[in-house]
Order: C-alpha cells, then structure tokens, then sequence
C-alpha cells in the first residue's frame, strides 16, 4: 500500500478543493452496521425485512414497530468518529477540504469537527412534527416511550430519508455544485450501488479520482487511484 498512499498524499498537497463522497463503511469502523451489507442490519433476524421497514408506507402505517427498530438499530447516540471521519475534519481545517457528502444518517463527521456536510440521507440528529413542523432533538426520540409524539399530537417523523421518499433537491445540488468543481474526488466506504452515488460521480471533471474501499467497486477502472482497504488507516496515514 506503500506506493498508493504516497500517491494519495501527492494527490492531497497538489488540490485545493478536495470533495469527499462516503457510504456505509465510513460508519462501520464506528462500530454502526452497513445497512446493505450481507453482515450488516440486513441479515439480521426481525419481525419484518429491515429494507421494509425503512419504507414510507412502514412508518405511516406501522409506526409502533418503526420506532422499535430505529431506535434500537438506527440511533447510534453514543458511536464516536474514527480515524476517517477525524482526518476528513482536519482537511477541511486546513482548507484543502470544501465538503463531505453522506449517505450516513449518524452525525459522526459533525461529531469529528466537520461544518461542510451534505447528508444525501439526512440524519438521526433531526427529527420533526408531521403536523406544525415543531423540532425535535434526538434525545426526545431515543428516551421515548413507543412512538414520540409532539405537544400538538402529530407524531414526530426522524428527517432521515426512507425508501419511496425524494432526496432533498437542494442537498442534491449542492452536492453537484461541489464535484462539479473539485479538482479532487476521494470516494470511501462505498461500492456505489446505491442511488444516488454513481449518478453523482458523473459530474466530477477532475483528474484526481481516488476509490477507498475494502472491497472492488464498479468504478475501479474509471479511478486514478484505488486503494482496498480501510478508509480510517487509509486517511490516517495519508494526511498528518
Ligand atoms: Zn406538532
């Protein structure tokens, strides 16, 4: 890996304005289970199919059981940043880093220091009235009794993105706004099978396209660098 991260740290002296695109597999390494993989949240044993109930029609019309399984499988309050998310808070400190965009609902790079993150999927962190629009903090959700409700009566929805629901447009945007002028694109912990990520990747321009992933992806070929292993080890090692 020796030659790789020499080249990522090239990569690294010589942009100005670094995007970074993650997935799930930032999040693992915080202990937080890959939704998707065949050894995350997906294979394990529930009353109903995990891909079901993360739905739009589950939560309407199961809300009870919604509740029970995001607040034991998808509220991870006391998971700390790794090395990933710390490095990524660190370039963007420096000012080499213009934005993190997420597919993870967990916080964790506001958490590491992060201010520049796009959350593609929303987040745990914020959670609203279905009926006046009230805010809520996390904490009314994860200390709840069954389904949270707000003082007016509506049940109170967490702003995380679920099947059959849109992606917010301006999130969106602004994510395109941001590869659209990166002169270096670092995608971790993802395979890009899910929507929206491979889509996203077709406005990048630049010449400095870097895959961190444990594991091949579809890309690989369309990369300058690809590097398989661990995103933390990877970004720990490269940026000092
Ligand atoms: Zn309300």
């Amino acid at each position: 890996m020796q030659n790789e991260l020499e080249t990522l740290r090239n990569y690294i002296s010589a942009s100005n304005y670094i995007v970074f695109f993650g997935g799930a597999g930032v999040s693992t390494e915080s202990g937080i289970p890959d939704f998707r993989s065949v050894d995350g949240l997906y294979s394990q044993k529930y009353k109903y199919p995990p891909e079901r109930i993360v739905s739009r029609s589950f939560f309407m019309s199961n809300t009870a059981d919604y509740y029970d399984f995001h607040k034991a499988r998808l509220l991870h309050i006391d998971a700390k940043p790794n090395a990933a998310h710390i490095k990524l808070a660190e370039l963007e400190k420096m000012g080499k880093l213009k934005a993190v965009i997420t597919q993870n609902i967990d916080g964790l790079h506001q958490k590491a220091g992060s201010v520049k993150v796009l959350e593609l999927h929303g987040s745990v962190y914020r959670n609203f009235c279905m009926e006046c629009g009230l805010n809520y903090e996390v904490k009314v959700i994860s200390e709840s009794d069954g389904i949270p409700y707000c003082s007016c009566g509506g049940v109170i929805k967490p702003d995380v993105v679920l099947f059959e629901e849109q992606l917010n447009d301006d999130i969106l945007n602004e994510s395109l706004m941001h590869i659209q002028k990166a002169d270096m694109l670092i995608i971790g912990g993802t395979s890009l099978g899910v929507y929206p990520a491979a889509g996203l990747l077709n406005y990048y321009r630049g010449n400095k396209l870097v895959l961190i992933n444990k594991s091949e992806t579809p890309w690989d070929e369309r990369a300058d660098l690809v590097i398989n292993n661990s995103i933390g080890e990877v970004l720990n090692a490269a940026v000092i």
